[in-house]
């Protein structure tokens, strides 16, 4: 087959800091899932593009050709709107948990495709494997049937949806090119728009638990993403919300899906409920429910009915006994005073280390593994009183898990105030639905991106046209 460009031509062109045709993007993407384009010359190209950068039109013809690199989902036969949320990820973040099921409580449809975790960051799909008989992988005909009858379905990415990104995102994964804005923005939206989501609840979690470590970088990516979605035609939001500290009060497979039930029989730890309630009520309105109050369906139990009939759907048990780690050992606060301080990131890699995590694709994870807290910031501590708790099947983990804890907490004395960043930082919308100037998924793409609204803060709420994505610090890449 004659190829309509030459690889090394594209890859010379983003070196030398050009900008791609929407040709050449939509040439390489495709050629790249075919196997025209090797995996050395994506990865120069990749990067390429992290070193400098892309355009706000090439990132969406970038998103729209990974999109077309597989199927599109459709759930227009459903009787009621659909609404999805991704978050970018997070220590202790059981949040899909109790939240799709409480908004298919309050009449919206939630399909949720989910991952598994990587590192530190727990995945959803290893949460619910703790569920005895619980299984991720259900066929289009199965989630489709269930999304209809249950009206929430959390389940595994079939192979062909946005099948370039899978293979794209591998590679970035092993030759340092996963943070980039333009690459993460278009990888996460790419498989959400093929999803076929009526709406979108973005969660970006910014601080040390958190691929973004600050607010700006944060801002820049919910930023990237909502104009991505409502080009498309998916009506997104973003929250900012802080992942500096655990969210709840357990990081763990097992841990989290007790504490998620927790939430759904009404209780459960105040930001649990608290974040989960608060996107529940921007997915209702993403998705043009009004008058319903999702506490409401967390009280009387509606949440938990359908939570129920999710599990028993995809063959789990949600009454059987969750598993539990063999052996424990606790951590013990040194002092009295006000613990200021808890490390998102030091008690992932702990819970990581505990077996929770897996370092590879392939490696199993321990369901009862993790790191129980016993209390948060701000809060009043004991000196030789529980501060964590370590659950592991295996003891010789204890050791490697406390030096990851290492300086990951602060007691301050009794009096002190902590300096906290709020539960949710931000928000960041488009003030309305798409305009329809882009159609994602076709040739007439537009770019017009310049004549978007300003965010609330009189900004303009992604950058202008034809700017290139610079590089700092070979970190991570921001609008200049
Ligand atoms: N999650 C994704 O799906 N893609 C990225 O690039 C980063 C996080």
């Amino acid at each position: 087959m004659t190829e309509d460009f030459d690889a090394v031509d594209v890859i010379v062109t983003k070196r030398d800091r050009g900008e791609l045709s929407d040709a050449q993007v939509d040439w390489v993407i495709d050629a790249y899932t075919r196997g025209a384009v090797a995996e050395e010359q994506m990865s120069a190209l990749a990067m390429a593009i992290l070193l400098n950068g892309m355009n706000r039109r090439e990132i969406a013809r970038w998103t729209s050709a990974m999109i077309r690199s597989g199927e599109r989902m459709d759930f227009s036969f459903l009787s009621r709107p659909t609404s999805d949320k991704h978050s970018t990820g997070g220590v202790g973040d059981k949040i899909t948990l109790p939240l799709a099921p409480l908004v298919a409580a309050c009449g919206v449809a939630v399909p949720q495709l989910s991952g598994r975790g990587l590192g530190h960051t727990g995945g959803t799909l290893d949460k619910l494997e703790s569920i005895p008989g619980w299984r991720a992988s259900l066929s289009t005909n199965e989630m489709l049937g269930q999304l209809a009858d249950v009206g929430a379905v959390i389940c595994a990415a079939g192979e062909g949806l946005a099948p370039a990104d899978k293979k794209l995102y591998a590679l970035r994964d092993v030759t340092g090119t996963v943070e980039a804005i333009p690459l993460i923005a278009s990888s996460i939206m790419s498989k959400k728009i093929a999803e076929g989501t009526g709406s979108l609840v973005l969660d970006v979690k910014v601080g040390s638990g958190a691929f973004m470590k600050d607010v700006d970088q944060a801002r820049e990516l919910a930023e990237t993403m909502v104009s991505l979605g409502t080009d498309a035609g998916v009506t997104t939001v973003a929250l900012l919300t802080n992942m500096q500290t655990p969210l709840g009060l357990t990081a763990g497979n097992a841990l989290e899906v007790r504490e998620s039930v927790e939430v759904l029989a009404g209780g459960g730890p105040e930001d649990v409920v608290e974040l989960t309630v608060t996107l529940a009520r921007e997915m209702l309105a993403a998705a043009g429910v009004s008058g319903v109050d999702p506490r409401d369906a967390l009280r009387d139990g509606r949440a938990m009915d359908v939570w129920k009939r999710m599990i028993r759907a995809q063959g789990g048990d949600p009454d059987a006994a969750l598993p539990v780690a063999r052996e424990t050992h606790q951590v013990l606060a040194p002092a009295d005073g006000v613990l200021t301080q808890l490390d998102a990131l030091k008690v992932g890699v702990a819970a990581w280390r505990l077996g929770a995590g897996r370092a590879r694709k392939e490696d199993p994870v321990r369901a009862g593994a993790g790191v129980e807290l016993h209390a948060k910031p701000g809060a009043s501590v004991r000196g030789g009183e529980p501060l964590l708790t370590l659950h592991t099947d295996t003891p010789e983990r204890f050791e490697r898990a406390l030096e990851a804890l290492d300086g990951a907490y602060f007691i301050a004395p009794e009096g002190s105030r902590p300096d906290l960043l709020p539960l949710v930082i931000d928000r960041v919308d488009w003030g309305g639905a798409s305009d329809g100037l882009t159609d994602v998924g076709g040739p007439s793409m537009s770019t017009g991106w310049g004549e978007r609204r300003p965010d609330r803060r009189g900004r303009p709420s992604v950058p202008s046209p034809g700017v290139p994505v610079m590089a700092r610090n070979g970190v991570l890449q921001r609008w200049r």
